[in-house]
């Protein structure tokens, strides 16, 4: 799920690997010393830190969003590659007579068995590390710690020389080199990098190409000169830390992003075939040159040995991109709901160019994000300047949290006394509807934000806005913050003369409310009264907020809704299923449950995979609902299924399975909108669309 071409991480992994290589060959040795001191010591140290960037990068949101479960296969995957290298490394080191029992828990855990393979279990240690402290201590709490622990590591290792003139430090680094060889490990070293990654990942680069890699030249000087600046004092245990190295490397991420390149999964099995096998190249080569003499040229020779070497392990690790397993493409199978990046942006200039002046757009996510993805949606709304959102539920709050989703988050349902811990965690603002919900939450004993929703005349959640007793007592409560004030319009929609005349009135018992908060010296906060009929009919109504939900996703309600301000909005979602059986019926033959359809000439009807339970409403069955097939509408056949659904295709004879149905969206130039399927289902496109189910899966188009 990404929308930007990310190629050029993957690129990237190809000089990565080479640097790798370097580092344990030393390419320059021979020509210059200094010069080798530069690329080895210096340089490629950026190597190993970008490998654990990639890794933080892909693996912590979906571990943040789906929870520690998605660790799982990514911890199987790197315990398979561990063991794997330990089989291959470890006959090495018997035959080599350095293997030792009593070092091996230590190797195993922390150094490795052999040359860099202390990688496995620094990303093993680091990832576990880093998942369990964004549980317990958030996000802000992890990039704390994960700071903390490479500014220890530093200490242990390219600053090492520091320690000794604070000598408990000292003794306590001392003790624990009886644990590991190296600061440079899982605790230390790995963490900051992993986050790094994560960060730079949802992220996207605040400045154009150039100015990120400027920031990249900038970065690499002030590493350069901090690694010869440690040599000059002779500070060094190790050199592996540097404290330039974290924001060089963020600006390499950045740059590497602003590329937009086509992903090349290939190189990601080759540069990970390489780091493993090249050790194994180096002694190969050592081993050929002894029995042929050729030391001198062979291995003496640093360039000649370097090249040797990256020749041989580039050889060897070809097979594993050609056994590559191929990406599945599983998510377009059977149905899958798209979202159009570009029309939600679209959307939000829009709408966010209607609103007054002082005016924020509150995006309305809940619900899923009617059917759409909350998570996918905060985010894109995030990337967009984006601060303020709205939920229904503490736990869709917190589920955006999880996702790295800063600003405001509106919980605009009742949350109970029991989700005080998770708002006050989760930071979430909580609406608050009677003196009483206000009294519960407050004895809770953890400060709050809320918001009071006052009801001046829809009759659902609210205080009554006349009722000043119940309000001053809320602001009475010492742990509720009031950051706002709001109410909701029950007849924004309509736009007959009764409707208007009620509306009129809502606002205006509103303003009258808030006015005398202000006047008995209680401050309302930030005030909101409209949704998204509410803006599109009355865009004079000037608040801090507009909660927008149905119009940020480019539908309105009902197609016959002409709302007095006309916007172009585009449909961010479309939803389709994959044909997967097409069948030919006589004429007297029934299909489907109930032999509800029945061919009356001979017929083609195409089997659908999806459903009711992905939220394809039932009602559409025999022909009340039509999908999209080679940009034409067909009509339902017969009951809809649970998981699949039947489309009487006999107008067009080349529907073949493997062809591509359209439930809502465009397919050539025909288009089925939510609003018609939901009219023609009986209800409105925010219900159709927030039934969506779970089991489509929503895939991000840039
Ligand atoms: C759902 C909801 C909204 C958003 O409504 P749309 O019509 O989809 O814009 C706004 N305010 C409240 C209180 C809501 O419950």
């Amino acid at each position: 799920m990404t929308s930007t071409r990310l190629g050029g991480l993957d690129d990237f992994r190809v000089p990565a690997a080479l640097l790798v290589i370097a580092i344990h060959t030393g390419p320059l040795l021979s020509i210059s010393p200094a010069a080798n001191y530069l690329l080895t010591d210096i340089l490629a140290r950026l190597a190993v830190p970008f490998f654990f960037a990639v890794s933080g990068w892909f693996l912590l949101p979906r571990v943040q969003q789906q929870g520690m479960a998605a660790l799982l296969p990514f911890l199987k995957k790197i315990l398979i590659l561990y063991s794997i290298s330990a089989c291959l490394y470890y006959p090495v080191k018997i035959y080599n007579h350095t293997f030792s029992w009593t070092s091996l828990p230590r190797e195993l855990i922390f150094d490795g068995p052999f040359y860099h393979l202390w990688y496995f279990p620094a990303l093993l240690l680091g990832t576990l590390l880093v998942c369990l402290s964004l549980r317990y201590l958030g996000r802000r709490g992890t990039a704390v710690l994960c700071a903390a622990l490479y500014l220890f590591g530093l200490l242990g290792d390219s600053y090492y020389g520091l320690t000794q003139a604070i000598p408990p430090l000292h003794r306590l680094y001392e003790a624990l080199f009886q644990c590991f060889d190296y600061t440079r490990n899982g605790l230390f070293f790995a963490p900051l990098f992993l986050l790094l990654g994560d960060r730079a990942g949802q992220n996207p680069p605040r400045h154009g190409r150039q100015r990120c890699w400027i920031g990249f030249g900038l970065g690499l000087t002030a590493l350069i000169v901090e690694g010869l600046t440690v040599k000059y004092f002779n500070l060094a245990r190790f050199d592996a830390f540097y404290l330039a190295l974290p924001p060089c490397l963020y600006a390499l991420l950045q740059g590497l992003r602003t590329l937009e390149l086509p992903p090349r999964p290939g190189l990601r099995a080759w540069s990970g075939a390489i780091y493993i096998l090249h050790p194994m190249c180096i002694l190969l080569v050592r081993g050929f040159a002894k029995m042929s003499g050729q030391t001198a040229l062979l291995v003496d020779q640093s360039l000649v040995h370097y090249a040797a070497v990256v020749g041989l392990s580039a050889l060897l690790a070809l097979p594993f991109v050609l056994l590559r397993r191929r990406p599945s493409t599983s998510a377009r199978s059977r149905a899958w709901i798209e979202l159009d990046a570009g029309a939600l942006q679209h959307n939000l200039a829009v709408l966010r160019d209607r609103l007054p002046a002082g005016c924020t757009l509150m995006a309305v996510v809940k619900a899923n994000a009617y059917g759409h993805g909350a998570v996918e949606i905060a985010r894109l709304c995030a990337a967009e300047g984006v601060d303020a959102f709205a939920v229904a539920t503490a736990q869709e709050g917190a589920q955006l949290r999880r996702a790295g989703i800063r600003g405001t988050i509106l919980v605009l349902g009742y949350s109970g006394p029991e989700l005080v811990p998770l708002l006050a965690r989760c930071r979430l603002t909580q609406t608050v509807v009677s003196a009483e919900h206000a009294r519960l939450l407050d004895g809770c004993g953890r400060r709050l934000q809320v918001h009071l929703k006052l009801d001046t005349g829809m009759h659902r959640l609210g205080i009554p806005w006349d009722d000043a007793a119940s309000l001053a007592s809320i602001y009475a409560c010492q742990n509720l913050k009031v950051t706002g004030t709001f109410t909701h319009l029950a007849r924004a929609g309509q736009r007959t003369l009764e409707g208007e005349h009620a509306t009129e009135k809502q606002l205006a018992c509103f303003r009258t409310a808030t006015e005398r908060l202000r006047c008995a010296g209680f401050d309302p906060g930030a005030l909101h009264v409209q949704s998204s009929y509410g803006l599109l009919n009355y865009p004079e109504v000037t608040c801090a907020y507009v909660r927008l939900g149905i119009a940020l996703y480019g539908c309105l309600s009902a197609p016959g809704d002409h709302p007095r301000l006309s916007l172009p909005l585009h449909p961010v979602l479309a939803l389709r299923a994959r044909v997967v059986q097409v069948r030919a019926l006589c004429p007297g033959e029934t299909a489907g449950y109930d032999g509800d359809f029945t061919a009356v000439r001979p017929c083609r009807v195409a089997v659908l995979a999806i459903g009711y339970a992905d939220g394809w409403p039932r009602c559409l069955s025999h022909g009340v609902g039509q999908v999209l097939l080679h940009g034409k509408p067909f009509p339902v056949a017969g009951l809809i299924c649970m998981d699949q659904m039947l489309v009487d295709v006999t107008e067009v004879p080349d529907v073949r399975p493997g062809d591509i149905a359209t439930l809502i969206g465009r397919d050539g130039d025909a288009e089925l909108t939510a609003a018609q399927a939901a009219r023609d289902a009986g209800t409105i496109a925010n219900e159709l669309l927030s039934r969506l189910g779970p089991r489509l899966e929503r895939i991000l188009l840039p």
